[in-house]
């Protein structure tokens, strides 16, 4: 049987982005497609146009007023600086570096959300039930991250992610119980396109799922496949909703 550890209490401050640690790898490795969230389409593996040489963001007080609302609201869970730690230096000028930098990248930011999203699941006193399949999933996630960048840029987390899923989800569902929370899918929110606006205290204690929010009373924050909300928010963006908010519970 495995033994229940106690509750991680430091998780946020170690799966946080250190923009200062890193080389806006966020800003190269993805590929963006032109959309509400980003203004431009932009082939992964290529320097957005507005990085500047310093790893800064040239346009970083005007982003939402230039079309990159997605960027305001994106977070790497601390991978970014982690695997520049892990390679040693910067991408540029180094193509094999490079290379190693950003195919790693985006499996251990799906590995960061993940632990993060157990981390705080595991916090909860209402989820008892599942501390010991969380801390068991916790081990297995922290194992994978911990594997090498060339290692990392060949896994898939497609199982790993659908295990950690259940047991999220279940936590999810002891969360909600007491709200009796019902269940949102495909709805939209937010002004100025919403006819069903979703407002904070109707989404208490409700599982959403394919929520696209653009402003409104929940907007601010991204996510885009979070299982473990009060509100679980699967493959739809959904903005400024705390990840568990306590007064619904
Ligand atoms: S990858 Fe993370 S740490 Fe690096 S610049 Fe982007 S947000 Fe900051």
């Amino acid at each position: 049987m495995t033994e229940v550890s106690t509750p991680d209490r430091g998780f946020r401050e170690r799966l946080r982005a250190d923009c200062g640690q890193c080389y806006g790898i966020c800003c190269v490795a993805p590929g963006f497609v032109a959309s509400a969230d980003f203004a431009i389409t932009k082939p992964a593996e290529t320097p957005c146009p507005h990085l500047r040489e310093d790893s800064w963001c040239g346009v970083h007080d005007t982003l939402r007023d230039r079309g990159f609302p997605g960027c305001t609201v994106y977070d790497c869970f601390g991978a970014g600086q982690n695997v520049a730690a892990r390679a040693g230096g910067d991408w540029r000028g180094d193509a094999e570096r490079a290379r190693r930098m950003f195919t790693a990248y985006p499996v251990l930011r799906d590995l960061h959300e993940l632990l993060y999203y157990l981390h705080e699941a595991r916090g909860f006193a209402a989820a008892a039930e599942v501390h010991g399949e969380l801390d068991e999933t916790i081990d297995a996630t922290e194992r994978l991250a911990a594997r090498g960048l060339d290692e990392l840029a060949q896994m898939s987390l497609a199982d790993h992610w659908a295990e950690a899923n259940a047991v999220l989800t279940r936590a999810s569902e002891l969360l909600r119980a007491p709200a009796a929370g019902r269940e949102l899918r495909g709805v939209s929110c937010g002004a100025p396109t919403s006819s069903r606006p979703v407002s904070g205290e109707r989404i208490c204690g409700a599982r959403i799922c394919g929520v696209r929010c653009c402003s409104g009373p929940i907007c601010g924050r991204r996510t885009s496949r979070s299982p473990t909300l009060p509100a679980p928010i699967c493959e739809g963006r959904i903005c400024r909703v705390p990840r568990w908010p306590r007064r619904c519970f």
